[in-house]
């Protein structure tokens, strides 16, 4: 975490509303003082990986932001289910699929562990 902002996790509400719940979560806990930038990109990000980990995860499901300053913000999901993600693809062909995780953020990957997996995703100013 950066001299301005604590690092925050939250539980998230299990139903069509995770999206909207995830954004006013980063509201109430990003770093204006190094992320104002990313925002944008962060709501979109929060939203994609929170209603993956609601769709496809086993509950229950833990948002996490934590700005690490000049290294970016770094937002997590985790959930029960060990396999996955299982993000719906973009892409102009089935040859060329990728997701939009993958298109917005600096770095992303997926750690998992017995029981479970954390989804992150950095952005960097
Ligand atoms: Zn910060």
């Amino acid at each position: 975490m950066c001299e301005w902002t604590p690092s925050a996790e939250s539980a998230v509400v299990e139903d069509r509303s995770a999206a909207r719940h995830a954004r006013r979560f980063l509201d109430d806990h990003w770093c204006v003082e190094h992320a104002a930038l990313l925002r944008g990109h962060a709501d979109l990000i929060a939203s994609e990986l929170v209603t993956e980990a609601v769709s496809h995860g086993t509950p229950p499901v833990v948002l996490r932001v934590d700005c690490e300053g000049a290294d970016g913000v770094v937002i997590e999901v985790s959930d029960r289910d060990p396999n996955g993600p299982r993000f719906q693809a973009v892409g102009p062909d089935e040859a060329h699929t990728t997701n939009l995780v993958e298109v917005l953020s600096d770095e992303w990957g997926v750690r998992t562990r017995p029981g479970g997996k954390t989804v992150w995703s950095r952005l960097v100013v």
